[in-house]
């Protein structure tokens, strides 16, 4: 295949140079998110609903900056459909109470091209939850958030960090645009390529792999969290009331759901719907009966499998030779829309996951490379740094596989045949950051409520980072969401997620790199200890 050299220079150091100057300018023009006071929570809205609507009045605590919208909702019509949000919950089983914070920087007007964007997480019932309004013009915004805009909105500023993040986007639709049939193709190729005996051996190693590292990865976020102990001391909203929910339930749940997902009941239901797990599953079984039909047919299925990898790969690299735009348009967006300052406040839990994540990064699985794919993991890096440079500023492992796979073929020289059964299933299932992420977090949220946390607590969190890491979705923030389910098998109130939002996009940036680079680094290990893959590369 072609090399990445493109006027001349190499497209892992227009992605550096892009990735630092998209930062600088972030950084120049950062707007902040709102110019809201700087508090912590900015409204905390009680709403009580009943079977016929919303019952109760809305009691606002620290409304300063919020006043419209609950000006304008208190003077609204009190029903569901007044409410400027759109999931208001549980009103089908009775009466349960909302309660929702806006959280600081949680709100983000965009305007660029004629469409406004306004980007608002806040809480519900402790989950964060993420609601996007969209319309061409102020007017055709819905009430509550016309004023709101007519106060907080326009400027410059926003209309190029929102010029930055459509361009960002447009990038990534490309990716996204060839990962299903990019996955389709190369992993039919990869198993149908295999013989029948080196499937199995291949598997088991690949499954022993991901579940090794992440392990790994999860003890050393443990450890390193339980020096640092980024919690002690430091504060947290939402009292120390611990919302008990059956974590059991929630986990065999996440269980069987992936099960499920393993089996789709049309695959080209999944194919439409890009459900990875089906999509994987079914092309890997479709792959292994071409091998076991043999002959003529499977020689037919083959080429034709063959050939349409052979145009995905040329269509991926010239969609790829456009990741320095993507990749600057993605940080100008994340550094203009979160500024420098939320750096300061969870300063030491953001070291923490720092700090492990660099552990596992440049020393775990580096000398795994070493020891067990005997290749420089030096050498591999630099290989791989498209790849892992993107993966930092998209912050989506799946938005990041066409690179990945391109980066591991032709550039760190790994076989397709492990390639296109590794990466995949790794960036759906193997997130490394991922579960160190969710270990870390939840012990500083542990620190902050009751102190230190004692071993079995721990080991608890440790397999369940583990099933919430494989649970999570290769996209952004998927960790975040995921990690309702470690708070609650040890009994921790969701609500404290509330102030590492906050800071959720850049541990994001860096724990979606590890993802990458652990499902990079398991291509070189299998292809090592399998050797004959690699002499078979073309
Ligand atoms: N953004 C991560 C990924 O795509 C998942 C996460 O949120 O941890 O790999």
């Amino acid at each position: 295949m072609s090399d990445d050299k493109h006027d001349g220079m190499p497209l892992h150091f227009r992605i550096l140079i892009a990735l630092v100057v998209g930062t600088v300018v972030g950084v120049a023009i950062n707007p902040g998110a709102i110019d809201l006071p700087d508090e912590k929570i900015l409204a905390t809205l009680e709403i009580k609903f009943d079977e016929s609507g919303i019952e109760q009045t809305v009691e606002v605590t620290e409304p300063s900056g919020f006043e419209s919208v609950r000006r304008k909702f208190q003077s609204a019509e009190k029903t569901k459909a007044a409410l400027p949000w759109d999931d208001t919950g549980d009103t089908e089983s009775g009466i349960p109470e909302t309660l929702i914070s806006v959280t600081e920087r949680a709100i983000h007007i965009v305007e660029a091209a004629g469409r406004i964007t306004i980007d608002y997480t806040r809480k519900h019932n402790g989950q964060p939850v993420s609601t996007t309004v969209k319309a061409g013009s102020p007017d055709e915004l819905p009430v509550p958030w016309r004023e709101f805009h007519a106060e907080h909105g326009g400027g410059w500023k926003r209309s190029l960090t929102a010029a930055a993040k459509y361009g960002g986007d447009l990038f990534l639709r490309l990716l996204k645009m060839i990962t299903v049939p990019l996955i389709v193709t190369s992993l039919i190729t990869g198993v149908a390529g295999l013989d029948n005996n080196r499937f199995g051996a291949m598997f088991g190693r690949t499954l022993a792999y991901y579940g090794i590292t992440s392990m790994l990865a999860i003890t050393t976020g443990l450890i390193i969290v339980n020096i640092v102990r980024p919690g002690i001391g430091a504060e947290l909203p939402g009292g120390t009331e611990a919302v008990l929910v059956d974590g059991e339930q929630s986990l065999s749940g996440i269980l069987l759901g992936l099960v499920d997902n393993m089996i789709p009941t049309n695959p080209i239901q999944s194919l439409a719907a890009s459900s990875f797990l089906s999509i994987i599953t079914f092309s890997i079984i479709f792959g292994v009966f071409i091998v076991r039909t043999g002959g003529e047919t499977a020689r037919v299925l083959r080429d034709f499998f063959q050939a349409a990898f052979e145009v995905m790969m040329r269509l991926t690299m010239a969609i790829i030779s456009l990741a320095p735009y993507g990749v600057f348009c993605f940080m100008v967006y994340a550094t203009a829309s979160q500024g420098l300052a939320i750096f300061g406040t969870l300063a030491w839990y953001m070291l923490a996951v720092f700090l492990a994540l660099a552990v596992h990064s440049c020393v775990t699985l580096p000398l795994l490379v070493k020891f067990l794919a005997k290749r420089s993991p030096l050498e591999f890096a630099r290989a791989m740094s498209p790849a892992l440079m993107t993966a930092f500023s998209t912050a989506s492992s799946n938005g990041t596989l066409p690179l990945t796979m391109t980066c591991v073929e032709d550039r760190a020289h790994v076989s397709n045949k492990v390639s296109s059964f590794v990466l995949p299933l790794g960036a759906t299932v193997n997130m490394d950051g991922t579960a160190l992420y969710e270990a870390v977090a939840v012990l500083f949220i542990a620190q902050a409520y009751r102190g230190d946390m004692a071993l079995a607590e721990q080991i608890v969190v440790a397999v369940t980072a583990l099933l919430a890491s494989v649970g999570a979705a290769g996209i952004p923030h998927a960790g975040l969401v995921m990690m309702a389910i470690v708070l609650q098998a040890v009994n921790l109130p969701l609500e404290a997620q509330g102030v590492i939002i906050a800071v959720d996009r850049v541990l994001d940036m860096c724990r979606t790199s590890v993802n990458v680079w652990s499902d990079s680094c398991g291509c070189a290990i299998i292809a090592g200890l399998d050797s004959s893959s690699t002499e078979t590369t073309e």
